[in-house]
């Protein structure tokens, strides 16, 4: 199904994160980093038997389990977003993190073995998420999840909506999303129908006097195929957001 010039490492699991591999021509690129070690030592094995290092290391954004799995290839550059490397000053991220080091504001493209590594910048998840696209496979980080709703604890829901907007116009047919199996560009628009859906409802009930907190609207209303693991608090962290992003529209609207 994959090109044999990507491999994706840690797929499947429901915490579980997706790291890939691309064979670049003097070199891999590894688009986010591994968590765990033994999933870096499969990584550097796997590098081994086709004689190449890793070159670039993606951050696809600031959090900290996306990061320290760098440590693992040191003769690797780090590329990122520019905000990635303000977050993780401002929000003093240390723990040993390796600091992006090859920065971009709006895209850039990475040779590899067949062609171009077009990583771009899609806010949303967080205000540094990127996304990556190599032929017709979209790499989703964070921004697309298989095996949970879209999270936007400390991102904002109308960046997310305008980020999937610009995925849905790319000539995708894989996705290969920062947690979960590879899937399908109808994830796309399962993730819209999500934001949309609960953000109508929840604005429905903020403007007709409802408590922020009484905002806990049923999950299985919005979600019933994704009951897993992470869906609850992500599903809840979503809605202390959207609650937060209403205060601040109305605050707005009376300033103005
Ligand atoms: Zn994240």
């Amino acid at each position: 199904m994959l090109p044999e010039d990507i491999r994706v490492f840690g797929n499947g699991g429901v915490k579980e994160r997706n790291s890939v591999l691309i064979e670049g021509e003097d070199g891999f690129i590894l688009f986010d980093p591994p968590g765990e070690k033994t999933v870096a030592q499969l990584i550097s094995e796997s590098c081994r038997q086709l004689g190449k290092s890793v070159r670039i290391i993606v951050y696809t954004h600031h959090h900290v389990n996306h990061l320290l799995g760098a440590s693992y290839f040191p003769e690797g550059i780090i590329c990122s977003h520019e905000t990635t490397m303000l977050q993780l000053k401002e929000k003093e991220i240390d723990l040993g993190v390796r600091l992006p080091n090859l920065l971009f504001s709006s895209s850039i493209e990475i040779r590899c073995c067949r062609g171009w590594l077009r990583l771009f910048h899609c806010p949303g998840h967080t205000v540094d998420s990127i996304c990556g696209v190599y032929g017709d496979i979209l790499l989703g980080g964070d921004t697309i999840l298989e095996n949970s709703p879209p999270f936007w604890g400390e991102g904002e829901s109308t960046t997310y909506l305008r980020s999937l907007a610009e995925l849905s116009s790319l000539n995708i047919s894989l996705v290969i999303p920062g947690h979960g199996k590879i899937c399908g560009r109808d994830r796309l628009s399962i993730y819209v129908d999500y934001i949309e859906k609960l953000t109508n409802s929840a604005w429905y009930i903020l403007e007709r006097g409802g408590e922020p907190d009484s905002c806990r609207l049923p999950l299985s209303e919005f979600y019933p195929n994704y009951l897993r693991v992470m869906v609850p608090e992500f599903h809840l962290a979503n809605l202390q957001t959207l609650s937060r992003e209403w205060i601040a529209r109305t605050q707005r609207k009376e300033t103005s």
